[in-house]
């Protein structure tokens, strides 16, 4: 536990990497899953702040049939993975995605949101170019979050996948160390800088807010006209300009599909990431 605190908390405070109350980390254990509670900030993330569940009881989760509407399916999903909580757990909040990190067999488990990795991963080109600069990743097209994303994941990953990059949203890395994990980042990281043109430019070109790149954008910045005067929504507007430019390496920037930024505006589990920032 003190590792995954520790190696929480490194990639929570570097701004790169991951902000707000976005990104999620996990561990396993002795058939358990300690996976971050949803909405916490990992820069400051302290071991309660991670929610114990029953790994097998959550993995179950794949094998249930749920009905089409978004909002049924989402209500009995919701309780489904709650009921794996162990007890004493009840009180806690598993990130949405704590189904995908179940999917992973290693240890560890470190989902972030790395401007320069949305570069690539809202890029035009990004697929494709995915493919040649990371040949053994798996590459999700934008998909609905939690149980769709997780559903989708589940005959995918295999004993070997410790990478997953998800377009407009981010990327997983899956490792049996902390140390493999930053290698894994670190790979990545140079790989794409290697692509750039050059150094970030400090004065960047501003960016449509209707049409928002990540689920972060869209529960931080909103979808207004305006920027909400907040601090985090004038971080997650910086980063948005910043994954603009990076995608410029990658043909270009796409915007999210305007029916994903409608179910993530009318998603329960974004608002309750939102209450809580
Ligand atoms: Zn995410």
């Amino acid at each position: 536990m003190k590792e995954l605190v520790e190696f929480s908390r490194k990639y929570g405070s570097d701004p790169e990497l991951v902000l707000a109350g976005g990104g999620n980390t996990s561990m396993k254990e002795n058939g358990v899953l300690y996976v971050k509670g949803s909405g916490c900030s990992l820069s400051t993330i302290q071991a309660e702040n991670f929610v114990a569940m029953d790994l097998e009881k959550l993995l179950a989760v794949l094998k249930k049939e749920y009905p089409a509407s978004d909002r049924e399916r989402e209500a009995m999903f919701l309780a489904d993975v709650s009921a794996a909580k162990l007890p004493g757990e009840e009180q806690k909040r598993p990130s949405v995605e704590a189904l995908l990190h179940a999917l992973f067999p290693q240890r560890y488990v470190l989902h972030l949101h790395p401007a320069l990795v949305n570069g690539l991963t809202c890029g035009i080109a990004g697929e494709k170019t995915a493919r040649e600069l990371f040949p053994s990743a798996i590459w999700v097209n934008a998909c609905k979050p939690g149980y769709t994303l997780a559903k989708l994941l589940s005959d995918q990953i295999g004993p070997d996948t410790d990478t997953v990059l998800l377009q407009n949203h981010g990327v997983f890395y899956a490792a049996e160390t902390p140390e493999e994990l930053e290698k894994l980042l670190q790979g990545m990281m140079d790989v794409l800088k290697a692509q750039l043109p050059g150094e970030l430019p400090e004065e960047l070109e501003d960016v449509d807010l209707s049409k928002p790149f990540t689920p972060d954008h869209i529960v931080y910045c909103g979808v207004g006209p305006t920027l909400p005067d907040t601090d985090n929504a004038r971080l997650l507007y910086r980063d948005a300009q910043k994954i603009n430019w990076y995608a410029k390496a990658f043909g270009g920037s796409l915007p999210l599909k305007k029916e994903l930024v409608d179910f993530i505006l009318n998603w329960e589990a974004e608002s309750y990431r939102k209450k809580k920032a």
